[in-house]
């Protein structure tokens, strides 16, 4: 699964999508022969409902007597009868008589299990297995619903009274159960058709369960099969079975998707709907034929019904986990192409984004990828087809689906005249997550939720490794990998609110919460320490054998982990990767290493000491008694021309946590954890000389330091800094050798480093001070790139990139801009001007962002009206992005509140987007204070059309939040919080513990921060 953004979390809209807008605008063809039939229809109804009110009172009051009769009380399940709205079909009642004729030895036992009510449980009990469903689903586009059959086949495990199975939001409408021949293959076909009695049946709300409750046991190893009929809304909130929509010509269409992951699949049908309940599936889908139906396997047939429907048959799948099971049903067009191996690749899109070739990109690198895997994983890719599909509207990136993934549009479609490269590394980092899914996720399972990095952790590793294969000289895995998941993560996981990586869920409420940057960004960060432990080929070897061992079936981190160790053993190297592992998974956080020189220089040996501790970002949180971690870790010396021998030592858990290297030869600087581009899940931290060396050296001859540890070295000196750890004058000088730096990966670690201290000084009386010192570093790199050659289609063009000069010039550019260079806002206005005269825009697509949102903060309103004409009017979802995004660059506070209203009170914005506007708004310093405001003040709209699990949580709780910074704004966060009654959730926590952060830094640090910029030659380190 692939959440949106950079940000933590993703859209997910949980609730009452309907409320307010969503639906007052939808717009349907109305003729009047459909009032006709309406009329007519009202006019049936009403004599079907009176026929019907008359049946239903006397079948009451039959069914009342009988009950009477049979002594009634007898419910002992009486806190399920709470539940049990639910019609009781055929069962029920009758049941219930027959079970009490029979009085006997049994009951004792029946009262024990009913006692037990395994429903009460927030996992299935176990007792009976799925293998096989037949699910036939027919759907109603022009009422938006659906109804359904399913028949499946069951295993018993444990002699068992009770079938115990999910189902949310599903009206049941019949139950039944009969016996099939057993495993000793003894016929069931007895008299009765081997039905079994259904004593009662009743959904279980509290735990999205329902419940069949049979009149005799079904026996061990013994095949059943169950069969439930069932409908539902096709609602359009994004969860189970939706319905979504998008404009063709000014006509409005439907479509009805399904989003079954984490635990949607049982509001689609009533299903055994836990990762670990693999079962084969054959779907039928009958649907209007003016649409097309889509599911995880290829279509066998197609059969028409004589009112116009059409009923399409799909292949049996392999063995599957639930959510993993999709279906769609809309009228997009596709294009395809074929592997090698004659696996079919389709892109299925709005008909007019597959015309104009959108989803060409996406089809074209799915083809290569899925050999890359093929190729890397050594295991065939297991379906003969893959569809991508592109929706209008998703609570995430993209959903991996086995056969049929589903991307939302942003994430997929590419219009390359347009898009800038980030734009096409988004896609492409997308696209390769949710194919490496395939295999991670899809084929191996984890067994249970709190193990979900292990599929998100090796697809967003593989996000850097797949993007490598298709564009080598991007150098994902070395260079990017770096700041966007390594430093990223850290930021988080730096604070004392963080969670271990594998984390315990039991409720199904909990279960949204471990898809978080944790899951996604530290697992890739130590699937990535682990594989440069291990080294390509045997980390390559351990993957095969885990996908061999466990494909179509699940896996938990130990069986990673034995695989791994055994390939290692074969190599006769043993280390016991779980060992090593578990510190990293079941703690949270990470340690930062020091390593300090031993000062007498006289001895004839060196020595130097290496300690760890717990790293976190509040000093008062630090005790004496800290996490430990198996470290690898290598150190190298350096002098003034070369660094050099590496030594791999392993720092363990020490008692004295502290363990010491020799030389014999005097090294002019000490280096730690450079070993191929800074791979460690740590920081690294030098006694004050070690640093004044390093930064001397990066002044002297930066190359002899690899482009991996510059950018490296930054990020720790500011985080160090900002935690404590250093002075905060290190860093500032560490930084001014930038003027020096060639390359583009430090420059964007330094950029990613100065936003975190921006939005803890853009509002104090001496930014300038530091805006100055910013600019100062990047004139002269700035001035010599220069800007790109006009675009589109000239050499700016995005897939003719010439990746790390674009993204360099882009970041200085952006680096000049925002802190005020004049040359740069100059170039700027400029742009905007000649696209609003001329009315061709001639700004290359790779830097439209920084000149959108500069031209909108400088510019009269004009311009902001300008942008939002343009908004409206494109068609390519890139540019429609980032049009959105300047908008709330405006330094006026009236459009930005009109802005905040238009987003959230009309359609005029995507309601996917309406977060991502308030946070761009909070990202304007002019604009925070409204931002926050307005935040509290909608707050009640907010949580409960966008639900609280996990977008709201991290995404926009983060977003208003993390710039606060004064006693004041910390106590407006601590009242809204006491006053909202929201302090459950991780992400308040975690907001409250970044602001007291801010605030802190500004107690403790800022003067002195501050003091350096003034006299930065009065050397801080000294
Ligand atoms: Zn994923």
């Amino acid at each position: 699964m692939g959440l949106n953004d950079s940000s933590p979390g993703a859209i997910r809209n949980g609730r009452a999508l309907s409320d307010q807008w969503a639906e007052s605008v939808v717009v349907r063809p109305r003729t009047t022969e459909r009032h006709i039939t309406v009329h007519k229809r009202l006019v049936l109804a009403f004599a079907v409902s009176i026929l019907t009110l008359i049946i239903v009172t006397v079948v009451a009051v039959v069914l009342s007597v009988r009950f009477e009769e049979c002594g009634g009380g007898r419910d002992r399940d009486g806190a399920a009868a709470a539940g049990e709205a639910g019609p009781r079909g055929e069962a029920g009642p009758r049941g219930a008589a027959k079970s009490n004729g029979s009085k006997g030895e049994r009951s004792g036992d029946r009262a024990d299990e009913e006692a037990a009510q395994p429903w009460r449980n927030s996992r299935l009990p176990g007792s009976v297995r799925p293998r096989h469903y037949d699910l036939r689903v027919a759907v109603n586009m022009d009422n938006f619903t659906f109804a359904g059959d399913v028949s499946v086949e069951l295993e018993c495990v444990n002699a068992t009274r009770f079938i115990v199975l999910h189902a949310d939001r599903l009206k049941v409408e019949r139950v039944s159960v009969t016996a099939e021949s057993g495993a000793g293959g003894r016929p069931a076909n007895r008299p009765g058709g081997g039905a079994m009695r259904v004593h009662r049946h009743f959904p279980y709300p509290a735990n999205q369960m329902y419940v069949v409750v049979l009149h005799r046991e079904l026996k061990p190893a013994r095949l059943y099969r169950l069969n439930v009929s069932f409908s539902a809304a096709i609602e359009d909130d994004l969860l189970g079975f939706f319905r979504s929509s998008y404009t063709v010509q000014r006509e409005k269409r439907y479509l009805a998707v399904t989003q079954f992951s984490p635990i949607h699949a049982r509001k689609a049908f009533p299903c055994f709907d836990e990762p670990a309940y693999k079962a084969t599936f054959s779907l039928a889908l009958r649907h209007d034929a003016q649409y097309a139906g889509l599911a995880n396997m290829p279509l066998e047939s197609s059969s028409p019904h004589e009112d116009g429907g059409v009923t399409d048959r799909f292949a049996r799948t392999p063995r599957m986990s639930t959510y993993y099971v999709a279906w769609a049903v809309c009228n997009f067009t596709y294009r395809e192409t074929q592997t090698d191996d004659g696996v079919t690749v389709r892109l299925y899109a709005r008909p007019d984004a597959v015309a104009s070739g959108a989803g060409d990109y996406a089809l074209h690198i799915t083809k290569r990828l899925l050999g890359f895997y093929q190729d890397y994983f050594k295991v065939q890719y297991s379906l003969p087809k893959l569809d991508l599909l592109a929706v209008p509207k998703h609570p995430y990136a993209a959903m991996e689906n086995w056969g049929l993934s589903v991307f939302v549009e942003q994430k997929i479609l590419l219009d390359a005249e347009v898009s800038s490269s980030s734009y096409q590394m988004e896609v492409t980092m997308v696209v390769v997550h949710e194919i490496c899914h395939q295999w991670f996720g899809d084929l191996v399972t984890p067994v249970w939720w709190e193990d979900v990095w292990l599929k998100e952790g090796f697809a967003h590793y593989f996000e850097y490794v797949g993007t490598d294969f298709l564009f080598p000289k991007w150098n994902m895995e070395k260079q990017r990998f770096l700041t966007d998941v390594l430093h990223e993560v850290m930021l988080l996981d730096g604070l004392s609110s963080s969670h271990p990586i594998s984390q315990e869920v039991e409720q199904a409420s909990d279960i949204d919460r471990v898809f978080d940057w944790i899951a996604y960004k530290k697992g890739a960060a130590l699937i990535r320490m682990l594989a440069n432990v291990m080294g390509q080929t045997l980390f390559q070897k351990g993957l095969n054998d885990y996908l061999l061992s466990h494909m179509y079936g699940n896996a938990a981190r130990d069986d990673l982990w034995s695989k791994l160790s055994q390939a290692m053993r074969s190599e006769g190297r043993d280390i016991d990767i779980g060992q090593m592992m578990d510190r990293w998974t079941l703690q949270m956080g990470y340690p930062v290493v020091t390593i300090s020189k031993n000062q007498s220089e006289q001895l004839a040996t060196h020595h130097a000491t290496i300690s760890q501790e717990h790293f976190l970002y509040g000093q008062e949180l630090r005790s004496s008694n800290s996490l430990q971690w198996q470290i690898p870790l290598t150190v190298a010396m350096g002098n003034a021309s070369s660094v050099s021998a590496e030594r791999l030592i392993w720092i363990h858990n020490r008692s004295d946590h502290s363990s010491s290297v020799r030389w014999t030869i005097h090294p002019l600087f000490l280096m730690l954890g450079i070993e191929i581009n800074q791979t460690g899940y740590y920081r690294v931290n030098y006694d004050l000389h070690n640093w004044k060396l390093l930064i001397q050296q990066l002044h002297n001859n930066l190359q002899i330091i690899s482009v991996g540890n510059r950018a490296g070295l930054i990020d720790d000196a500011f985080n160090l800094a900002r935690a404590g750890y250093l002075p905060q004058g290190v860093p500032l000088q560490l930084i001014g050798y930038l003027p020096g730096e060639p390359s583009f990966l430090p420059w964007h670690s330094a950029s990613r480093a100065l936003y975190q201290l921006d939005k803890l000084l853009d509002r104090t009386d001496e930014y300038s001070l530091f805006s100055d010192y910013v600019l100062k570093q990047v004139a002269s790199r700035y001035h010599q790139m220069g800007w790109p050659a006009r675009g589109p289609g000239g050499e700016g063009s995005v897939l003719q990139a010439s990746y790390q000069t674009e993204e360099l010039q882009r970041e200085l550019i952006m680096l000049a801009c925002s802190y005020g260079n004049k040359q740069c806002h100059r170039q700027a206005v400029a742009y905007i001007s000649d696209w609003i005269s001329s009315n061709k825009n001639r700004i290359p697509p790779n830097i439209r962002d920084i000149v959108y949102c500069t031209g909108v903060s400088l510019m009269d309103e004009d311009v902001w009206e300008f942008i939002w004409m343009k908004f409206h009017s494109t068609n390519a979802v890139s540019e429609k992005r980032i049009l959105l995004e300047a908008l709330t660059c405006s330094d006026n506070i009236f459009l930005l509140n009109r802005l905040l209203n238009l987003s959230l009170t009309s359609d005029l914005v995507p309601e996917q987007d309406v977060i991502d506007v308030i946070i761009h708004v909070g990202r304007n310093p002019q604009g925070r204070n409204l931002a926050w405001k307005y935040f509290r003040e909608k707050w009640n709209i907010l949580n409960a059309r966008y639900g609280e699990a996990l977008f709201m949580n991290s995404k926009l709780i983060g977003g208003v939040t993390e710039f606060l910074n004064t006693e004041k704004e910390l106590n407006e966060l601590k009242d809204f919080i006491k006053a909202s009654g929201v302090g459950a959730g991780p992400a308040w926590p975690r907001a409250l513990e970044i602001v007291e952060g801010n605030v802190r830094w500004h107690h403790i640090h800022r003067r002195q921060f501050f003091q350096w910029l003034r006299k930065p030659l009065s050397s801080a380190l000294g």
